[in-house]
């Protein structure tokens, strides 16, 4: 069965497949994760200094990391936007990005959809399975100290724990961040009638790049994840225009997302199908896996809500800053209260939002 096939490849892979080359190639010696490195002791110290200090320092903190305090002090003033969010994606390597990307960007995206578009800090929380390779979990580490850098946030506090073989599968990554809104934070309750809807890039390549790695099917290496973090666009938005509301569609993707708008704003939202940009990878894997691109989530991209007269400067704010697919899809409408009408060009049709959990761990 499938699911026989994912587990037992994943096991296979990661416990003798990574292990033997490294061994073969004497590089860290296939080292693995154990049980003294969360134990609060000298091998957690050892790990700490060797594997989380060279990486992420103490930015603008009062206190930070590298202090190694019970907790980082950062002095703050004005609205704070305080966002979390835990990571157990499977496989935590995926094509175009890892768990470690995901949890740097996924954070830095609420906070930056939230309008705090300049994030003052991050945490990070580490679980991490006893056996799993040492390679994997500092190759997310760089992962993260990466994104981190891109974005100029830094990882002021943390803490790892390592629980036992089969307690959990390999790393689970929890990340809260702080972050300052300049202007008014931004809402769906403030979305208006006659707002436009603008998506920033290519809408289920995250989902389906990940269900595709674990389903083991390959589209021609074209299709990847979009994990990135957004921060920058949606500050290049709220230059351009006025932004009432904005948000990354991750699970349930941009039916989810904008099903949440029309409710939490009790307003109508049309979409025009043929205005969503979709890659054809996008949508061959979609066709492959049985699964919609617009119900899948997306770990790149941010929604806007945005002034009727302000739409399509925004978009072009959006392609000048690198969102070359950005565009107008919708916009929030006096009718169906509450419900995404999607045109098809064929018909009209109601937009659901995903039921059930049809897709775990993809994020
Ligand atoms: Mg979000």
């Amino acid at each position: 069965g499938t699911s026989e096939d994912a587990t037992g490849d994943g096991t296979s892979e990661d416990a003798t497949g990574d292990g033997t080359s490294e061994d073969a190639t004497g590089d860290a010696s296939g080292a693995v994760i154990d049980a003294g490195v969360g134990a609060g002791g000298g091998r957690m110290r050892e790990f700490v200094e060797s594997e989380i200090l060279d990486r992420f320092g103490g930015g603008s903190a009062t206190v930070g990391l590298d202090a190694l305090e019970d907790g980082a002090v950062h002095a703050l003033d004005g609205d704070i936007v305080l966002t979390t969010d835990t990571h157990v994606v499977d496989p935590p390597e995926f094509p175009g990005g890892d768990i470690g990307e995901l949890a740097v960007s996924g954070t830095v995206n609420d906070l930056a959809v939230m309008g705090a578009t300049d994030p003052t800090a991050l945490t990070c929380g580490l679980i991490v399975e006893a056996g799993t390779p040492e390679s994997l979990v500092t190759d997310v580490l760089d992962s993260m100290a990466a994104a981190s850098d891109r974005v100029g946030v830094e990882i002021t506090t943390g803490d790892t724990k390592v629980m036992g073989a089969g307690e959990i599968d390999r790393i689970a990554i929890n990340t809260t961040g702080i972050g300052r809104v300049t202007g008014e934070p931004l809402q769906a309750a403030r979305l208006e009638v006659g707002d436009r809807i603008v998506v920033s890039g290519p809408i289920g390549e995250h989902g389906l790049a990940v269900l595709s790695a674990r389903e083991g099917f390959e589209f021609g290496g074209d299709l990847s994840s979009d994990v990135a973090p957004v921060n920058d666009l949606v500050a290049a938005a709220l230059d351009a225009g006025t932004v009432h509301a904005a948000t990354d569609p991750t699970r349930g993707g941009l039916s989810m997302a904008l099903n949440e708008f029309a409710m939490a704003a009790d307003v109508g939202i049309s979409v025009e199908e043929s205005a969503i940009p979709v890659s054809e990878a996008a949508s061959a894997a979609g066709e492959v896996l049985g699964i919609e691109p617009l119900d899948v989530a997306n770990e790149g991209v941010a929604v806007f809500g945005v002034a009727a007269g302000d739409g399509d400067a925004v978009v072009e704010a959006l392609h000048d800053a690198g969102a070359t697919d950005a565009a107008v899809v919708g916009e929030v409408v006096d009718e169906h209260t509450g419900r995404v009408v999607l045109d098809t060009g064929l018909g009209r049709r109601y937009l659901a939002e995903p039921t059930g959990e049809q897709l775990p761990r993809i994020c």
